[in-house]
Formats: C-alpha cells, sequence, structure tokens
C-alpha cells in the first residue's frame, strides 16, 4: 500500500512498489537540492558536490527485497546528501550516523510522521522495532 504523507506536496516523492528505480532517485535528489541545507550533515562542510545517501534505512537493510520493492526507501524522510568524502568514507570521513539523520529527519518532519513513514515499509522483522515502541 502507497504511503501518503502528511505533506502533500511531496505525496510524489513518496514511490509505490515497481515505480522507476533511477527515475525516482532523482527526483528525490532533486526536491532535496531544492529544500534542504548544502552543508553536509556528516562533516559539516559546504557541499559543491553531494551525493544521495539513504540514511535512517540503508541499501543493505533491503538487499534481500525484490527490486521493485526496494525503491520505498528512496524518499524525503530517508535521504540526506552528503559530501563525497563522507559518502566515500575519504580523508578519515564517513555517512553521518543513522542517529543524526534520525534527529535531522524527525526535527524537519516530525516525529509522527517518521514513525508513520517506517511502520509502512513492508519488514518481516523492523530494524527500528526499539525507536518505534519508543517514540510511535
Ligand atoms: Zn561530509
Amino acid at each position: 500500500m502507497k504511503f501518503v504523507p502528511q505533506y502533500k506536496t511531496i505525496a510524489h516523492l513518496f514511490p509505490e512498489e515497481g515505480d522507476d528505480f533511477a527515475a525516482h532517485r532523482g527526483r528525490v535528489k532533486l526536491w532535496l537540492l531544492a529544500h534542504t541545507s548544502w552543508e553536509c550533515p556528516g562533516c559539516g562542510d559546504w557541499m559543491g558536490i553531494c551525493h544521495q545517501h539513504e540514511g535512517i534505512i540503508s541499501r543493505s537493510q533491503v538487499q534481500g527485497w525484490p527490486v521493485e520493492r526496494r525503491v520505498l526507501i528512496h524518499t524525503p524522510y530517508n535521504c540526506v546528501l552528503i559530501c563525497p568524502a563522507c559518502n566515500l568514507g575519504l580523508d578519515g570521513k564517513s555517512p553521518p550516523s543513522r542517529a543524526v539523520v534520525l534527529r535531522i529527519k524527525v526535527e524537519r518532519f516530525g516525529e509522527a510522521e517518521i514513525a508513520c513513514w517506517l511502520r509502512s515499509l513492508p519488514f518481516k522483522v523492523h530494524p527500528l522495532r526499539g525507536w518505534l515502541e519508543e517514540h510511535g
């Protein structure tokens, strides 16, 4: 079932199973470029070039899902833009932790909204079940 965000203006950025993966990811990146800080949440540097990072639910956590379902994690609620060094682990940098991304997204969209989106993901055992029990 398609998750419908509280923020109707970004409803198109919440894909349904089977939506084109690359095209959808591109739409999310364009939205992030226009609506979020260009300061890297990993290292704090100003970004000239940025990479899209799945910060709360990682790509590896949905690796076992069918490809048409993996698109569900590519939303503004899960993705942040980070600098190439953080994304690639260069210069002693690394991507921001899940806790950091979760805090950014909760501040931006609200705890209830993020919890609702997380619950809509078809995990058998949810990787954030502890957080959801505390915050949902
Ligand atoms: Zn960085």
